[in-house]
């Protein structure tokens, strides 16, 4: 055995009980997932060579032994990139089995219904595919049973409104009193949920150039490069940035459509100008771009994720990943097809998707994947604050 794999098994068999190491209480037993995480991070502690690949490496050598907080946060640090396991000597079927991705996966789905908020609802996330799909079929009856209730019958979900587009179906004051409540509720509900997590990891006080480094990282998905720059392993040893890509299509998109809804709101309440706007108006130019983005980004998504490598993140939770991407995916077809649809008799039927879809959206973006950025934010700014901090590992004076 070499004196590296010596060391790795000492690290990984022992834990820490080295002389002069910080101590570390944990608010409750650690979890089977979060000592697998720790396992895994004291064997890589004894690596290291992983070290360049992306922040969850220089942050596990600021410590020794890795307590339940230390393993949500490391996990909500990791972006699933794949490089660690496809470059370690130790990964399966070494006797080892160190799968860093996997074990990081786990941790945050626990992460995800651990700080749910409030903490009851955090079982959506055990069945989250289901929970997805129930609330798009509730979106669904909710806005073809107001279609047909104000149209008058069944027929009137096929034909086109005379007049004033679709908000001759649903008024602009009816869709505010449904969707600000249910987005209200996702904002409060993420922001405590991850309040618990920011309280748990104890980062201090956020400096300037900090924020504005994980605001940069966030933004870049500076962790999908790889560590090198040339991307994720997806499904081989490759490496690609189409996962890069596609987040980035995503995310953009999605903040696009955002800002057209809020023009389009400041445009009626403000300067009082009413729907339906023309093609070449600020909130359609926005809205049509944004849609396309998170039409291709989340369709590229769909399309990576079935062809991840089993080893890479947790399988038990494809059904949400796939789940939240297809339902972001016809969030943004059932909108093109909605504006395509002006004057014509699908317009009534592509509305009730449409709006189905975005309110089964809304309501589980505090209980979905949607989660994971939230929390991955937060990781990103407690790394940016912690390396500016002196490390708490140091040999003894005497
Ligand atoms: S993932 Fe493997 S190669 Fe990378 S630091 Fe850990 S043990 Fe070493
Ligand atoms: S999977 Fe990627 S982001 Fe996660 S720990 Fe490994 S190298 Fe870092």
């Amino acid at each position: 055995m070499s004196p590296l794999e010596s060391l790795v098994r000492e690290a990984s068999t022992l834990g820490d009980g080295r002389p002069g190491a910080p101590r570390v209480i944990p608010i409750r037993a650690a979890t089977a997932d979060e000592s697998e995480v720790a396992r895994v991070m004291q064997i890589c502690n004894a690596c290291r060579y992983c070290e360049g690949f992306c922040a969850v490496f220089p942050a596990m050598t600021r410590r020794l032994a890795f307590s339940p907080a230390d393993a949500h946060y490391l996990a909500n640090l990791c972006h699933n990139c794949g490089a660690c396991l496809h470059a370690c000597q130790y990964a399966p079927p070494h006797e080892f089995a160190v799968n860093v991705p996997q074990a990081m996966a786990r941790v945050r789905g626990q992460t995800y219904a651990d700080y749910a908020w409030p903490p009851s609802l955090g079982r959506l996330y055990q069945r989250n595919g289901l929970t997805l799909a129930l609330a798009l079929a509730a979106g669904l009856a909710l806005f073809l049973l107001l279609a047909v209730m104000r149209q008058g019958g069944l027929n009137a979900l096929w034909q086109a409104p005379s007049t004033g587009g679709f908000y001759a179906v649903f008024p602009h004051n009816l869709m505010v009193a449904l969707f600000a409540p249910v987005f209200g509720w996702a904002v409060l509900a993420l922001t405590l949920g991850v309040r618990g997590f920011w309280r748990d990891a104890a980062p201090g006080s956020a400096s300037a150039p900090a924020l504005a480094e994980a605001g940069n990282t966030a933004l870049r998905l500076t962790y999908l490069g790889g560590g090198h720059g040339e991307g994720c392993n997806n499904d081989d040893d490759a490496f690609t940035l189409w996962r890069r890509r596609a987040h980035h299509a995503t995310f953009y998109g999605f903040m696009l459509c955002f800002a057209a809804t809020s023009v389009a709101t400041l445009y009626h309440y403000v300067l009082g100008w009413q729907a339906p706007y023309a093609f070449d108006s600020l909130p359609k130019l926005l809205g049509t771009v944004g849609g396309v983005s998170l039409a291709l980004g989340s369709a590229g998504l769909g399309w990576l994720n079935l062809r991840r490598h089993p080893l890479q993140g947790d399988a038990a939770q494809k059904p949400m990943d796939r789940g939240f991407i297809a339902l972001l995916f016809l969030v943004a077809t059932s909108g093109l097809a909605l504006m395509l649809s002006h004057g014509s008799a699908a317009l009534v039927t592509w509305l009730c998707l449409h709006l189905g879809a975005v309110m089964a959206l809304f309501a589980t973006l505090p209980y979905g994947k949607f989660a994971h950025g939230v929390f991955r934010v937060a990781a990103l700014l407690k790394w940016a604050i912690e390396k500016r901090q002196p490390s708490r590992l140091k040999l003894a004076d005497d």
